[in-house]
């Protein structure tokens, strides 16, 4: 994994925040890592397709600190954010109204 933006390695960095919500079937994970260098978020999103089996991945971003802090915050409102059949605002927000 790696900036973006910039191009630095995350290494074992651990990610800002991570949330994972059901869509459709899918499990969807998304990791939110600040990028220690430009200070600039990527977004790691993991999707595990129960009917193929296959897990992809896709990576997303520059997003500004800015908004990337204000996913994190949202995230961090929700005490179960792995949870992916949890259904509390912060959810339902980041997720926006996606989740099965
Ligand atoms: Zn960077
Ligand atoms: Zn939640």
């Amino acid at each position: 994994m790696e900036c973006i933006s910039c191009r630095h390695p995350f290494g074992d960095q651990k990610p800002a925040a991570s949330i994972s919500g059901s869509i459709m079937g899918d499990e969807n994970t998304d990791c939110l890592y600040l990028c220690p260098v430009c200070a600039t978020y990527t977004i790691v999103s993991w999707y595990d397709n129960f009917t193929g089996g296959d897990e992809t991945m896709s990576v997303s971003g520059p997003k500004s600190k800015e908004e990337g802090d204000r996913l994190v915050a949202l995230i961090k409102r929700c005490d179960n954010p792995w949870d992916k059949k949890c259904r509390c605002a912060a959810h339902v927000e980041y997720f926006r109204g996606q989740l099965d």
